[in-house]
């Protein structure tokens, strides 16, 4: 296990049992990140919602993870919550991020079958902090990063960073280090 030297501040979003978000946090330090969680819920406010399509915008709840985490000591903060959002241009997005800030909305994510809910998750939490970190879309299918349009595009894809996307993820957390 490579020791990252990374730290991730987990925030829920809306209620979320544990039973969905203990996976990911695992497979997070399982990967060598070091991962805290900020048990109170973030107030996502009604004025975010789109009543005509249904769903949040997720540009503006990011703005507002943003906003609301921005001196917290943590390399990277992702906000994951029972949310369905959109961003410009797409129907629906399972998460959106930029530097450092990540959300995930879990949903679209939803499974009768709950083991397949929670690889759901540890796989958007898993990207949505690769790109929070820097990462940007990977042509390995097989890839965390790579892009996922559907739950089916989630599922067959791999909850790990191919020896690429590790490399340049290793590169970029000891460039941080040095600063
Ligand atoms: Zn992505
Ligand atoms: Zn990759």
């Amino acid at each position: 296990m490579t020791e990252r030297q990374a730290s991730v501040l987990i925030v829920k979003m809306t209620p979320l049992d544990d039973v969905l978000l203990n996976p990911a946090i695992k497979h997070l330090e399982e990967l060598g990140f070091k991962v805290a969680v900020f048990n109170v819920p973030l107030h996502v406010p009604l004025t975010l919602y789109n009543w005509k399509r249904r769903q949040f915008k997720a540009e503006t709840i990011l703005d507002l993870v943003k906003r609301e985490f921005s001196d917290v000591p943590y390399t990277a903060v992702i906000a994951v919550g029972y949310i369905d959002a959109y961003a410009e241009g797409l129907n629906f997005v399972f998460g959106y991020s930029t530097q450092r800030y990540g959300t995930v909305y879990v949903k679209r994510l939803k499974s009768d079958d709950v083991l397949v809910y929670q690889s759901r998750i540890i796989k958007e939490v898993t990207h949505e902090l690769g790109h929070a970190l820097g990462l940007e879309h990977c042509d390995v299918p097989r890839c965390v990063m790579s892009f996922s349009n559907s739950v089916e595009d989630v599922d067959k894809k791999s909850m790990f960073f191919c020896e690429k996307c590790s490399a340049k993820l290793s590169s970029i957390l000891k460039a941080k280090q040095r600063v």
